[in-house]
Parts: C-alpha cells; sequence; structure tokens
C-alpha cells in the first residue's frame, strides 16, 4: 500500500513552506545566503510546530549540491537522501532515548572525522532536555570547539532544562505555537489536493483539538479520512475524537436554565442507559457551561460548535448573566472533584445536576442584598436589575408589595420567602422595637436607619473597587450579606448557597488580597470573619458559627425585646 501519512506527506520541503515560523525561516535563509551559519542552534517551541522539520531542511541546504537560493533543491542526491533519512552525514538523535549516552559519546569519537561526501555533518538532536548530565559534558567538549564541517541543532519543549553552559554557545530560535487559522488554512490545502470534501466548521474543530500542533493536526485529519468513505463533517470529527453529542449537552443546559430539574436528570439517566462514558459527559457539561460563558461576552469564534448550535446556546444563554455562570461553573468544577473520588460517580453526577437545576440567579440574589444593605432604598446604583427570566420567580428582589413570591423556585427559595413575610408582619403591626434585618422591606414603608446605611454603600464602593481589578473576587464578595465592622472584624455572611464563594473568599490569597484592599480603602487593618447561614430547611435561618454583631441597644433592652430580637435574629434600632 503506497498510503502515506499526511503528516510526512505533507512535511514542507522548502522554508518557504513551513507554516507560522516566519522570524525563524526568514533569519535562517539568510544566514544560507550570505554563508553565516552558526555551528550549533537551540529551536525551542511547543510540539509539533516545526522544530524538527525545520532542522532537517538546514541540514538539506548545507549539503544540497545546487540550492536554489537560500532553499535547498530537493532533487540532488543528498536532498533525496536526507528526505528519505539515509543521508550519511546527517545524524539524529533522540534526546530521550536510553541510546542517548552512546550516541553522544559516538558523536564525539567521529565528529573529527570528515564527512562522507566531502559536505558537512550535521547532528540533530531532539528532546536535548532529556540528556544525562555526562552527555551534556560531552557535547560541551565538542560546543566549545567545533570542527569548521560540523553543525549541530537542538531542539527541545523544555529549554529551562537545558545547562546554561549549553544555552549560552547555541543560537537560539523560539517557535510559536500555531494560530487555529493558519492549521485550518493547512488543513485546507491538504483536503484539496487530496481530493477531500470537508466542512470548514469539522477542520476547526481538528485545528482546535490539536491544540497548536501541525503535527497533530495532520494525523487527526488522518484518522477522520481513513474513518469514512464521504466527506469530513462535524459530526465524523466528534466521533473520531470520541466528543459527546452535543445535543446532550444543549438539552441538559436548556433544562437547568428553565430549574427543570426532572429533565435534566433524565438527560443523566440516557446517558447512563447509553452506555456513554459519565466522565466524558461531565466534562462535556463542563465545557458546555464555559461555552455559555464564552458566548457572553461574544467570542463566538473560540467556540467549536455551528452556527445552528451557536443560535442554540444562545437562546439558553439569555437565561443566565455572567455571574451566574460563573457560579454554576465553579459547582460543576468542584463537583467533578467529588465525582472523580467516588465509587458511585452516577450519584455525584446527578446530584451535580441537580444542584446546577436549582440555582439561584446571583444578580437577583445580590441585588436583594443591596437593597437590605441599603436599607430598601432603591439607590440608582442598586437598583435591582429588572430582568426577568422565564420559568422561574425573575423580580424576587422586587416584591413586597403584598404579593407572594412564586411557589416552587426550587433549592433555598423558600429562605428568602419566609424572611421576606417576616418582615412584612413586622412592619404592619407598626410596633416594631426589633427591626428584624436583611429582609426586604415594601417600599416607602421603611425606616431610615443612618450610620447603617452609609456603612453599606461605603462598603458598595469598596465591591466595585474590588471588580475592577478582580472581578471574580468581586462576584463572590457580593454574593455576601455585609454584616459591618464591628472593632477590627469586617463581618460577611454567606447563604449555604454560596459557600462556594465563601471558600474562595477564605482562601488564603484571597483573603490576604481582600484585607491588604480593605486597609487601603477603610485606612485600618480590617479582618475578614464570615458566617454560614444554614438555609436547608428552609425554617429561617440559623447561625452556624459566630454570631453577628448585634447594635448596642440592645443591651438594654428588655428581656422580652432581647428575647425576640434573638429568635428572629434581628437586631434593635432606634424608631425615627
Ligand atoms: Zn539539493
Amino acid at each position: 500500500m503506497s498510503y502515506l501519512v499526511l503528516a510526512r506527506k505533507w512535511r514542507p520541503q522548502t522554508f518557504a513552506e513551513v507554516i507560522g515560523q516566519d522570524h525563524v525561516t526568514l533569519t535562517l535563509r539568510k544566514a544560507v545566503e550570505k554563508g553565516r551559519l552558526a555551528h550549533a542552534y537551540l529551536f525551542t517551541g511547543p510540539r509539533g510546530c516545526g522544530k524538527t522539520t525545520t532542522a532537517r531542511l538546514l541540514a538539506k541546504v548545507i549539503n544540497c549540491e545546487s540550492p536554489v537560493g537560500s532553499e535547498p533543491c530537493n532533487s540532488c542526491a543528498s536532498c533525496l537522501a536526507v528526505a528519505e533519512g539515509r543521508h550519511l552525514d546527517v545524524f539524529e538523535i533522540d534526546g530521550a532515548s536510553n541510546r542517548g549516552i552512546d550516541e553522544i559519546r559516538d558523536l564525539r569519537e567521529k565528529i573529527g572525522y570528515a564527512a562522507s561526501r566531502g559536505g558537512s555533518k550535521i547532528y540533530i538532536i531532539d528532546e536535548v532536555h532529556m540528556l544525562t548530565p555526562q552527555a551534556f559534558n560531552a557535547l560541551l567538549k565538542t560546543l566549545e570547539e567545533p570542527p569548521s564541517h560540523v553543525y549541530l541543532i537542538f531542539a527541545t519543549t523544555e529549554p529551562h532544562k537545558v545547562p546554561a553552559t549549553i544555552l549560552s554557545r547555541c543560537q537560539r530560535f523560539n517557535f510559536k505555537r500555531l494560530e487555529i487559522g493558519e492549521i485550518v488554512e493547512q488543513l485546507e490545502k491538504i483536503c484539496g489536493i487530496e481530493k477531500i470534501e470537508y466542512g470548514k466548521e469539522a477542520l476547526m474543530l481538528i485545528a482546535r483539538r490539536a491544540e497548536g500542533s501541525m503535527r497533530d493536526a495532520e494525523s487527526l485529519l488522518d484518522q477522520c479520512i481513513s474513518a469514512t468513505e464521504a466527506g469530513i463533517d462535524l459530526d465524523l470529527v466528534r466521533k473520531v475524537l470520541g466528543l459527546v453529542d452535543s445535543q446532550l449537552i444543549v438539552k441538559i443546559l436548556r433544562a437547568i436554565g428553565d430549574h427543570d430539574r426532572a429533565l435534566a436528570l433524565s438527560v443523566v439517566d440516557s446517558v447512563v442507559s447509553g452506555g456513554l462514558d459519565l466522565e466524558k459527559f461531565f466534562l462535556a457539561y463542563i465545557e458546555g457551561i464555559r461555552n455559555l460563558l464564552v458566548l457572553q461576552v461574544e467570542g463566538v469564534d473560540w467556540l467549536d460548535l455551528t452556527s445552528d448550535e451557536i443560535e442554540e446556546m444562545r437562546d439558553i444563554c439569555s437565561r443566565f448573566t455572567m455571574e451566574d455562570l460563573l457560579y454554576l461553573f465553579r459547582q460543576a468544577s468542584r463537583s467533578f472533584r467529588e465525582f472523580k473520588l467516588s465509587s458511585q460517580p452516577r450519584y455525584f453526577l446527578e446530584a451535580a445536576v441537580a444542584e446546577a437545576a436549582s440555582w439561584e440567579s446571583a444578580v437577583e440574589l445580590s441585588a436583594l442584598i443591596d437593597r437590605i444593605d441599603s436599607g430598601g432604598a432603591a439607590s440608582p446604583g442598586t437598583a435591582a436589575p429588572s430582568r426577568s427570566r422565564p420559568g422561574k420567580g425573575g423580580g424576587s428582589a422586587e416584591t413586597g408589595h403584598g404579593e407572594p413570591a412564586p411557589e416552587d423556585r426550587g433549592g433555598g427559595g423558600g429562605k428568602d420567602r419566609a424572611s421576606a413575610s417576616a418582615a412584612e408582619s413586622r412592619s404592619k403591626d407598626g410596633t416594631a422595637y426589633a427591626k428584624i434585618d436583611r429582609s426586604p422591606e415594601p417600599k416607602g414603608e421603611r425606616e431610615e436607619r443612618p450610620g447603617r446605611a452609609e456603612d453599606a454603600e461605603e462598603w458598595e464602593r469598596f465591591l466595585s473597587k474590588i471588580r475592577e481589578t478582580k472581578l471574580t473576587l468581586g462576584i463572590w464578595l457580593v454574593s455576601a450579606e455585609y454584616r459591618g465592622v464591628k472593632g477590627n472584624n469586617l463581618l460577611l455572611r454567606f447563604n449555604y448557597q454560596n459557600r462556594f464563594a465563601r471558600e474562595m473568599v477564605l482562601e488564603e490569597k484571597n483573603k490576604r488580597y481582600i484585607e491588604a484592599q480593605l486597609e487601603k480603602f477603610y485606612g485600618k487593618k480590617l479582618v475578614i470573619e464570615t458566617v454560614e447561614t444554614d438555609g436547608g430547611g428552609g425554617d429561617g435561618t440559623r447561625e452556624v458559627e459566630a454570631p453577628p454583631p448585634r447594635d448596642d441597644l440592645l443591651e438594654g433592652a428588655p428581656p422580652m425585646v432581647r428575647e425576640i430580637a434573638k429568635t428572629f435574629d434581628g437586631e434593635l434600632r432606634r424608631k425615627q
């Protein structure tokens, strides 16, 4: 069979054919033209980007009997011998192989001899960073005084592992990872000449999966070609790559967007009964959320999706805000770690999907907290976004005119309702002495709360400052309820559903950063202290850690008032 793998068949035969590395090849060609080649080169860069190919081209042109300008002729005996890997004076040594040290020793012994055809001897050492210290030492002697007919070309993906003594004696060229467009262009060219029908989206997918390596891209194209009699389309590439059917992912994301837990779980069920790999599916699901995130910032070029799928994803995307998606992404990544460790991965996948389908809108939650912190005043800066979402009680942050929040919002939605109605019954009786905090108040009925509101506004300003530099950190912080400063502590309360945000805020590096920013902003050292509310049963909230700060007024209040405040987790304020 005369079939030649594409990567070999399409290996560049001239410098001009090397893709994406003009900054290297142009300099080399100039050196060839002027007869000013160095005796030792180091080619660095990611795998499959053309280092060895370029080294072979250099070997070819150095020994070519009739070079064409700075290019090898590709037809003389020497060029043909290099191309077929049988040139007597061109040696390729694999630094990663065990024979490396023997070959280097051999190199040292024979390097002094003249080349067999009176030309130059060229040593190409691949993965040179893998050589042993002894081999490097042996090389060093040669590098210090290379014979005039000897050229050494080293290639490596990890230049930092090459000893400085070697590095300093080489002329170094950094090859770059290939762009997706560059790879696609080459694949199109190959398909065109090989007369293979293709869809551009299929080639784009191959190019992305090749991660900058032309060799990998060509080998994937090879696999696709041998898997079909017909043309290459997206479905085929997905099958060859073992990718999950995108419709399953679309379906589950749509279910999550609609808070349809039953549907989301039925997708998992079909994955299980279809015998699909659960881990692959989980990863594809995470990638699906990532794709929604990308769509949110309009980065369509980065998606491995057809235009139809992009339309579908856009539709799903409209159900979420950026914060929602970041939350879902983090939640999925965290669940995936648990999934990997579990002996019952299916249950973890189901739990993750069910939890995801119970998401709370991060924006609504933060808007709610804004209103609470600023005493319910819908100031322009903290007004709740008016975005409504189908299938879920959108705008719950704006209820408060007596209408009950929509039922069954899933998850811990019950908690918000509970505290909201608690707030109402309190304000209706008019004798509220103990104010129940963090409950949204009906517009116009709320009490002024001097001091506290300013406090909250300051915190709000601090948050926007943080978000300027560290967006995600800002998002974690926004999901917390600001509880004021007590002594040197700044207190934040996280709903149990936002426990991940809390973990993130408390992560040592993040906490240090926030506290440093706090010091800058408030002009004094503040330590972040957090509590988490347990919203599990919907029966109100329960502190699981240190209690929130209480208004000092409570100290001198009658026992009954203190009892009420304690029961409802409220605090005492002077009536205006
Ligand atoms: Zn030639």
